[in-house]
């Protein structure tokens, strides 16, 4: 995952990315970047760390502008820290430009394999990087594609990079006196456009809009280019349009419950987990507890529909990053215990239902079990608002390997065992996509096994 964020035309551009970046601070917690234009030239700040803290006043008084890129990142691809910490800036043959990436590109060993053949240096070993060393390498356009005389120059260079490149990726890029956002044709990750006044904005989802009394004004479409400068907005589609496949994820775990991301706010899609869990479930208990956050809307969803009273049995600690988005397991063990405490009031002799969005390698939810039996639950009953995870993902998600999948390797009963509940139930694959308007347009691939793009096996051995 990672997160990005756009502006164009507005003083300041600086303070709103740092603003607008920090409310997307959920998708990536391992640095922070914010890429600057005053229309003559382009400055970029990057750090290590969470955005409050790592960027100060005085690095943004470095780099004011007008226009400006931001992103927040977690590693799918490349090292860790402030190392590969977006946006990249490059010298290319149409001036300077800076990119923000929120994906992955499946092709990226073959490409880069290919571009170190013919002498090109890389800096950074994040796919990201290809983005900006493709832009010096041709030009193409589409044929019938009309361009409006100010792009004539210019997005050629981009086309032929779509063209090259293949996977996920929802990318921002800035040039010294423009933006252009652009979304991959199958629209795997999101990628939104508000309004701030006359200032035009771009973000992984529109909560970041909200931060800025900003207002959402609509998606950016699969496979779309959008172009923001002075004279205007300007959109294209240069290839025919593909199968869509947004990410299914998004909705169970990733973006923030009071989103609006694929046309749907994501509070009522998770919350329709939950109530489709409760209804494929025969489950009698006493207390209905979520695991928080992302277990929450779901366990309300579950709550009602069951007429179980929902209470809140596990309280976070929210000094403490989400466990899931670490990069190593030591520090994910040690951050679960950090992470919750229960709370006896409510458990002590209750048949418990505790709902999680999603049971990946198990060993969080087997020490919430025993955490819940301590504090004195007569029955743990887990729950999973989405169904088993048997598959990685190359598509810009940073599940585990597919040997680290426990449902690769159990059945639910052993599944049950392993983790200490009396017992276990995932919401169906069905349940799932009935809880989407159009599921043909999702990606489900970590939970159905069905790719929509193929993927070679050299790069399946990479994850
Ligand atoms: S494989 Fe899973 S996580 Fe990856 S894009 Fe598809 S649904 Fe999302």
């Amino acid at each position: 995952m990672c997160g990005i964020f756009g502006i164009f035309g507005v003083e300041n551009a600086e303070k709103y990315a740092f603003f607008g970046i920090y409310a997307l601070q959920h998708r990536g917690q391992e640095s922070v970047g914010i890429a600057v234009s005053d229309f003559e030239n382009i400055k970029v700040v990057k750090k290590e760390g969470l955005v409050l803290s790592a960027i100060k006043k005085e690095d943004l008084e470095q780099a004011k502008g007008y226009l400006a890129i931001a992103h927040v990142r977690y590693a799918t691809a490349g090292r860790s820290g402030a190392f590969n910490a977006q946006p990249f800036l490059k010298k290319t043959p149409i001036g300077e430009v800076a990119v923000a990436h929120n994906g992955n590109l499946i092709n990226f060993k073959e490409l880069k394999d290919e571009l170190l053949r013919e002498g090109e240096a890389f800096e950074y070993d994040s796919d990201t990087e290809l983005f900006l060393s493709l832009l010096c390498k041709g030009t193409y356009t589409p044929e019938g594609l009309k361009l409006h005389p100010e792009d004539e120059q210019l997005l050629p260079y981009f086309f032929y990079v779509l063209k090259r490149v293949q996977g996920a990726y929802s990318v921002l890029f800035l040039l010294k006196d423009r933006l252009i956002a652009i979304r991959d044709p199958y629209g795997f990750r999101p990628l939104l456009m508000g309004r701030l006044k006359d200032a035009i904005l771009f973000a992984s989802e529109s909560c970041a809009f909200d931060i800025l009394s900003g207002e959402f004004w609509r998606e950016v479409k699969p496979g779309e280019v959008v172009v923001v400068s002075k004279s205007g907005i300007r959109s294209y589609f240069p290839f025919s349009s593909s199968k869509r496949a947004m990410c299914i994820f998004e909705f169970v775990y990733f973006s923030k419950p009071e989103s609006y991301i694929f046309n749907e706010w994501v509070y009522n899609v998770r919350k329709k987990m939950g109530e489709v869990l409760a209804q494929e479930d025969e489950l009698i208990a006493d207390v209905v507890v979520p695991v928080p956050d992302s277990g929450v809307v779901p366990a309300l969803g579950y709550s009602q529909r069951k007429g179980i009273p929902l209470e809140l049995g596990l309280i976070r600690n929210h000094y403490v990053g989400r466990s899931f988005i670490e990069p190593t397991q030591e520090l994910r063990d040690i951050k679960v215990l950090m992470k919750f405490n229960p709370n006896p009031a409510v458990l002590k002799g209750k048949r418990v239902v505790v709902i999680d969005d999603s049971l990946v390698r198990g060993t969080t939810s087997k020490k919430i079990v025993s955490m819940l039996r301590k504090a004195g639950a007569k029955e743990v009953h887990m729950r999973i608002a989405s169904p088993p995870v048997i598959g990685p993902c190359y598509y810009g998600i940073d599940t585990p390997t597919k040997e680290e999948l426990i449902a690769t390797k159990f059945s639910v009963q052993e599944i049950a065992e392993f983790i200490g509940a009396d017992s276990l139930k995932y919401l169906s694959l069905e349940g799932l996509k009935s809880c989407v308007e159009d599921p043909e347009d999702f990606c489900t691939a970590c939970f159905s096994g069905q790719y929509p793009l193929e993927v070679k096996e050299e790069v399946q051995r990479i994850r």
